[in-house]
This record gives structure tokens, sequence and C-alpha cells, in this order.
């Protein structure tokens, strides 16, 4: 009986892989095709400044319109377009669409925009990501100032060397660098000495719990101290709270992005919320979270 169990729970067992493996095939499948069919879009999350309320950019955040599905979020197709090697004609389209849209933006009308992109280790460790973008830039006829590229902390730890290479190379045309999600990695500062780069994003994870006398208070003003010391600028993720902006800003972090300032959206969208704050209004959302802190004069 025992045996016959042992052979029901393996049956069981490979049968459940079995359909792991078709819905992962299905999905493989279903990435392959969409990236021929241009399924995928971008939408666009503002990034503030703390101390004038102004946006300063915003970030690239792809998405899949699937004709069944609908909507599906990055984190359900990014991770089995990194293992299948889809993510690089994917990323690549997603560059090439953050800088189609600087080209095509109206900075008279809408002022200046810096769109940044995320992209995965597999497209900085193959080190061609500078020639690529210097292409488009070129292509497109950008400022390479108006671009910045996120990269994780796990994006370079496959090969140091080769990820700084390639990130020197994108900072050295003009374009800047961030490292994403900081503080999630096995060994965060190792980054910070290593890499030579422009920003530090703390991860959300930390910033919603983050208050004073919190741990996660403390370590998100060690990280500000941190990257005041090491002249990085600095932006807290998904910040969802007026309480959390108030805290951010006392520590005198650079930048905030989140809910409270604004979801992820289209880009017509994002150009209505843009003229909705400007230029009569520019700080209105700056008003509501930047309440004087300290003493510290703000405009807006
Ligand atoms: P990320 O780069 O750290 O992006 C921030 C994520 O947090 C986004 O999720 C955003 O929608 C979400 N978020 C922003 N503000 C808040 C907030 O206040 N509260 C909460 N709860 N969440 C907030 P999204 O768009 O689902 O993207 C998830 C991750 O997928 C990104 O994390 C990034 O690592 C990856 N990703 C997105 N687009 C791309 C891409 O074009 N290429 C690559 N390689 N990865 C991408
Ligand atoms: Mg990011
Ligand atoms: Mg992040
Ligand atoms: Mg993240």
């Amino acid at each position: 009986a025992a045996k016959a169990a042992g052979r029901n729970t393996m049956r069981m067992f490979t049968s459940d892989m079995a359909q792991a493996a078709d819905r992962r095939l299905d999905l493989e499948l279903a990435l392959r095709r969409a990236i021929e069919r241009s399924e995928f879009s971008l939408v666009y999350q503002p990034k503030l400044a703390l101390a004038t309320g102004q946006l300063c950019g915003v970030e690239a955040l792809v998405r899949w319109n699937h004709p069944e599905r609908g909507l599906i979020s990055p984190g359900e197709f990014i991770p089995l377009a990194e293992e299948t090697g889809l993510i690089e004609p994917l990323g690549q389209w997603v560059l090439a669409e953050a800088c189609r849209v600087l080209a095509s933006w109206d900075a008279d009308h809408l002022g200046p925009l810096t769109i940044a992109v995320n992209v995965a280790a597999a497209q900085v460790n193959r080190g061609d990501l500078a020639t690529v973008a210097e292409g488009l830039v070129r292509q497109y006829h950008i400022d390479p100032g108006c671009l910045e590229i996120e990269v994780t902390e796990t994006a370079v730890i496959a090969d140091h060397d080769r990820a700084q290479a390639t990130l020197n190379r994108l900072r050295s045309l003009g374009i800047a660098v961030a490292l994403d999600d900081f503080g999630t990695g096995y060994s965060s500062l190792i980054y910070l000495r290593r890499l030579d780069i422009d920003t530090v994003k703390i991860d959300r994870s930390f910033v919603q719990q983050a208050r004073d006398g919190t741990r996660d208070g403390d370590i998100v003003r060690m990280i500000i101290e941190a990257a005041r010391t090491l002249k990085l600028s600095v932006v807290a993720e998904g910040v969802e709270t007026a309480e959390q902006a108030a805290f951010l800003q006392e520590l005198g972090c650079d930048m905030i992005q989140g809910y409270l300032v604004g979801r992820p959206m289209p880009l017509e969208q994002l150009k209505t919320w843009i003229l909705g704050r400007q230029p009569s209004e520019p700080c209105r959302l700056a008003k509501l979270v930047l309440v004087p802190v300290q003493g510290r004069q703000l405009s807006g």
C-alpha cells in the first residue's frame, strides 16, 4: 500500500510538473508571439523633487496587453523573458520606445522630460547595452541627459567588471545610471563601493514602514546619509502616504516616487497629468506633501 501510495504521489507530482511545464511553454510561446505582434506598451510613473515639488522625470514600466488576459504586469513575464532570452528583444523594444517618446516629446509645451528605463541582468551582462543606447540616441537625436538606466543589484552580480564597464560607457555618453531596489541585494554596500553610479533608489519595502523610531526608518536614514557622503542622489520608491513623504523630506531625501505622487500611467494620461500641474499649480502635490520641516524654506 505504501508503495502504491508512493507511486501515486509520484504520478501526481510528475503530472503537476508536466502541467506547470505546459503552462510555461504556453506563456513562452505567447511571449514570443507578443514580441512579434507588438503587444507591449509603456506606462510612466512620475518622480518628484522633494525640495521643490517639481517633476524631475518619469520611470518607464512595461506592460503586456495580452489579447485574452488583458494587462499583464512585468512581475509575471519579466522572469520568464529573462530565462528564455526573450528579454533581449523585449528590452531593446523598451529602450527604443522610450527614446522614440523622448524624441516626440514637446518640451516647449510640456516642459523637459527625463525617462528612466529598467534593464535586466542579461542586457547589462551582454555588454552591448551602451552601444545600443548610443545608436538610439543618435537615431532619435535625443539628449542623452534625458535618458537614465536603472539596474538592480542582481543584474551586476554575475560579472562586476563587465557590468561596470557597461555602466561606465553609459555614463560617459551622458546617460545617468541608477541602482534600483537598493537594500534588497545580499551585500548592497559592495555595489556602492564598486560601481560608479549617479543615483540610488531605496526599495519600497524599506520605505513603507519608514517612520521616526522604526528600524526601517533608521535604515532609510542610513541609506540617505551614505548616498549623501558618496555624492549620489537618492530616490525613495513606493511612497504612498504624506507621512512617509514628510519623513523622507526631513531626512533630506532628494526625490520620491510612489502612488502618493502618481501611479504609472499611459503617455496620454501623463501629458494630462503634467498639464494639470502646470503652470497654474506647479506644486499642487508638493503643497500637499511638503509641509515645512525644521525651518527649511520650501518653494512652491
Ligand atoms: P521597479 O523598477 O522597482 O518599479 C517599481 C514598481 O513598484 C512598479 O511595479 C510600480 O508600479 C510599483 N510601484 C510604484 N509606486 C508604488 C507604490 O506607491 N506602492 C506600491 N505598492 N507599488 C508601487 P511594476 O510596474 O509592476 O514593475 C515591477 C518590476 O518589473 C519593476 O520594479 C522592474 O524591476 C520590472 N520592470 C518593469 N518594467 C521593466 C522593463 O521595461 N524592463 C525590465 N527589465 N524590467 C522591468
Ligand atoms: Mg525601476
Ligand atoms: Mg525599484
Ligand atoms: Mg522593484
